[in-house]
């Protein structure tokens, strides 16, 4: 067998044809009881999907027996920063993403939405992942775009392709070809943004096949603001909140001495905003664990309204530090015991929705044929009790096999 273990050599980091045998198959498309099945796999890709007692696999598949234990989709992470941090060199940094990378991959996770952080070595890490280079999730990753004012506050003026100072004097077209060119897959609206900008720079986003995402304020965009300009993915459920003010300034400080400790967590206009966003099929990346141990309770209390509501809920971790697993598991319990998710629609926010932050919906999130081959093979079945989804046997990613 030639299962992979954390210390690998670089010639066992090949896609092999890998036959899943006799697992119980949470393939992600209905909350129905799993069915016992074989998965083949060829070239990364789910080739085959078997529901029937007499197996039938190619002779060189290296066939690993799953009876007793569970197939699921890997889990996406819709909200992590990999490259942050004070590094003295780019070596040292991307030495950090690594170990960071591999550690999020063997808990379970095996794509990442990275949405800030340093385009430049986010390129690299992207490739060496898709080359099997890395022990890592798939990455996608966005550019960051803030106004002047923001990065004038932050101290900083070094831009860059993925780090962009936009104002009403920006090429936006420009602006965004160069965001493409660095290998994002979305912008990141982050702050001090005019509201006429805002809604200039999500068109030529879209024109230009790039995601739009933000927080779920942009100051001095309220949340429904960021809707109307064609934001597709709000992250941070606790920044909701905001909507409720009657107007914000695009000075974030002159906000907070006007209206924090103020702040309702059940308002109208919550309401009004929730319809919208299920009308215009905006993902609410809730960010819930991370809000949560902030001492942020309104974010579990909008998550679950906005889940009760119809609004499609992502799991995102925000990525904190270093612990044992990854987060992705504590936001998964977060959902299922604070927002009052059935443990398959916390599943479904951990893989298809999470996907569908970056529009692959269509090539991971569930298990079917054609799909990627990313999946997770458990010892006990996390539609009983989402902490199993930490009880992790073998890990898939593109058809590479990890053993824990
Ligand atoms: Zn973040």
């Amino acid at each position: 067998m030639a299962l992979l273990c954390l210390n690998v050599r670089a010639e066992d980091k090949v896609k092999k044809t890998v036959y899943v045998q006799n697992a119980f198959i949470i393939d992600m498309l209905s909350d129905k009881a799993p069915q016992k099945g074989n998965v083949l796999i060829e070239d990364g890709r789910i080739k085959e999907i078997q529901f029937k007692d007499d197996a039938s696999f190619p002779e060189n598949a290296e066939v690993i027996d799953a009876t007793g234990k569970y197939l699921m989709p890997g889990l996406t992470d819709a909200h992590v920063h990999v490259t942050t941090g004070k590094y003295e060199s780019f070596d040292a940094r991307k030495k950090y993403s690594e170990e960071l990378l591999k550690k999020m991959l063997m808990g379970g996770i095996t794509t990442v939405r990275d949405v800030g952080g340093h385009g430049e070595l986010l390129k690299v890490l992207k490739e060496e992942s898709s080359m099997q280079q890395i022990h890592s999730p798939s990455i996608y990753y966005s550019a960051f775009f803030a106004g002047p004012s923001y990065y004038k506050e932050m101290g900083t003026t070094e831009f860059s392709p993925c780090t962009q100072s936009v104002d009403s004097s920006t090429n936006v077209e420009e602006a965004m070809t160069k965001a493409k060119a660095a290998g994002a897959t979305g912008v990141k609206l982050y702050a001090s943004i005019e509201i006429n900008l805002l809604h200039k720079l999500a068109k030529e986003a879209k024109k230009q096949g790039l995601g739009v995402w933000g927080h779920a304020t942009v100051m001095p965009a309220k949340p429904i603001d960021a809707v109307n300009a064609g934001m597709e993915v709000m992250s941070h459920a606790e920044m909701l909140k905001w909507e409720q003010c009657p107007s914000l300034s695009t000075n974030m400080f002159d906000n907070y001495d006007k209206y924090y400790g103020k702040f309702k967590f059940d308002f109208p206009e919550l309401d009004v905003l929730f319809a919208k966003m299920k009308e215009k099929n905006i993902i609410l990346d809730a960010t819930c664990y991370h809000g949560t141990v902030n001492g942020l309770k309104e974010a579990a209390i909008f998550t679950k309204k906005a889940h009760e509501m119809g609004v499609k809920v992502s799991a995102g971790t925000d990525y904190l530090g270093d612990q044992k697993l990854p987060y992705i598991h504590d936001e998964l319990e977060t959902l299922v015991k604070e927002c009052d998710f059935t443990e398959y629609e916390a599943l479904r926010s951990a893989t298809i929705i999470a996907a569908e932050t970056f529009k692959k919906q269509n090539d991971i999130g569930t298990i079917e044929e054609g799909k990627r081959a990313d999946m997770l093979l458990l010892n006990s079945n996390p539609l009983e009790k989402i902490s199993n989804t930490k009880d992790i046997h073998i890990i898939i990613k593109e058809g590479v096999v990890y053993k824990k």
